[in-house]
């Protein structure tokens, strides 16, 4: 079996009332991506999601890695990362950068979705050979909004659709951090696990401060306190506090983790599966981590291919160093509640959460189907 079409698909969705809405380092009106459909010579479709500005994604996908991918076979998607970095596809200049990683990300998922379909087993299975029937969703939640959000009101509602854990956003000033952080907990109660994420948006100092200030709140980890290129500011960070912190959601291929990794700058690292370079990679990923005793928790801002994609590789990580069913730490599963019917809409069975659990596809491949037709009604 053969490859033998490689077709981007660029979408967006514009928000209601165009309100915008986001984090401290961002905020947008829309939600957009780019969905990579392959299709092999006996009709087998797979899907992959690149998770970057879509039609530059797009071009970059149908002009450098269509080519190079048509006539493969699927299981070629295990050695795809390495061409890239050795310039094999795309050149060895742009190979480890962002877009680059994206696009690979799009196609080489594609590729293990096809794989999974022909041998008939879920790609966790695939890569790991166990097989996981479910994870703890976290609501990814209380925003920050261009309007006046009472920073309550989404943290009920996940509550009342039966979310256990949350994470939120901070890093306006240290007294805004604290008061959305109390009222957080204050809703969730003090067994629930909350995250707070600052989008890198505090220098170290103003980080320190601000994590100290919220000890008393027993927080699962601290995403993102300082820019992902700011590696010094994390080791300073790493010093002065005693709270897990989290980092990987702009990070791109395993140079850049490694990092991260070998001097445990992080306890946790979060690759994205629309963007880290596919499920090869992040398995590299995920042992590499597991050398250094580091947690791996993807990060989850995509439509419902990228979602599964993230799905399937958390269901495939190991408990290590924890004996099987003995594992301390749940398996916390990134659930983004904001509005975004890319995530849901375009899936023919939408991601089944039921009393605070989230099933893991058992069907083969990333286990879902896309619908094409609700995805003309986004195409750019
Ligand atoms: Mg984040």
């Amino acid at each position: 079996m053969a490859i033998r079409s490689v077709e981007a698909i660029p979408l967006t969705h514009t928000l209601q009332d165009g309100r915008s809405f986001g984090g401290t380092r961002g905020m947008t009106d829309s939600r957009s991506t780019t969905l990579v459909r392959i299709e092999t010579d006996d009709g087998t479709v797979g899907w992959g999601e690149a998770f970057a500005s879509p039609r530059a994604v797009a071009a970059l996908v149908e002009d450098v890695f269509a080519d190079a991918v048509v006539g493969l076979s699927p299981s070629a998607a295990e050695s795809l990362a390495e061409r890239v970095y050795t310039g094999d596809i795309g050149g060895y200049h742009v190979g480890r950068q962002a877009f680059t990683q994206c696009a690979l990300t799009g196609v080489e998922t594609a590729m293990w979705d096809v794989r999974g379909k022909q041998v008939g087993e879920p790609v966790h299975t695939l890569l790991s050979g166990q097989t996981t029937d479910s994870v703890v969703p976290y609501a990814s939640t209380m925003y920050i909004t261009e309007w006046d959000q009472d920073p309550a009101e989404p943290m009920e509602e996940a509550k009342s659709e039966g979310f256990t854990a949350a994470k939120i956003k901070i890093g306006r000033n240290l007294e805004d951090d604290y008061r959305r952080v109390s009222v957080a907990r204050e809703i969730l109660g003090d067994d629930a696990h909350l995250m707070v994420d600052y989008n890198g948006n505090y220098t170290p100092r103003q980080a320190i401060k601000s994590i100290q200030a919220l000890s008393e709140f027993d927080l699962t980890w601290v995403e993102e306190p300082v820019p992902p290129e700011n590696v010094s500011g994390y080791r300073e960070i790493k010093r002065h506090v005693d709270v897990p912190l989290a980092a990987g959601e702009a990070h791109f291929g395993r140079f850049d983790f490694k990092e991260l990794i070998d001097e445990r700058l992080v306890d946790i690292i979060q690759p994205n599966l629309g963007q880290c370079g596919g499920f090869s990679e992040a398995r590299f990923l995920a042992k590499l981590a597991a050398t250094e005793n580091v947690l791996v928790r993807p990060h989850v801002w995509n439509s419902g291919v990228g979602t599964a994609a993230a799905l399937q590789f958390a269901a495939s990580l190991p408990d290590y160093p924890h004996a099987p069913d003995m594992a301390p730490e749940p398996l916390l599963f990134e659930f983004d509640r904001s509005e975004n019917p890319l995530r849901q809409d375009i899936l023919e069975t939408p991601f089944d959460i039921d009393d605070g659990i989230l099933s893991v596809p058992q069907k083969p491949g990333l286990g879902i189907s896309v619908d094409e037709d609700r995805l003309e009604e986004y195409r750019i």
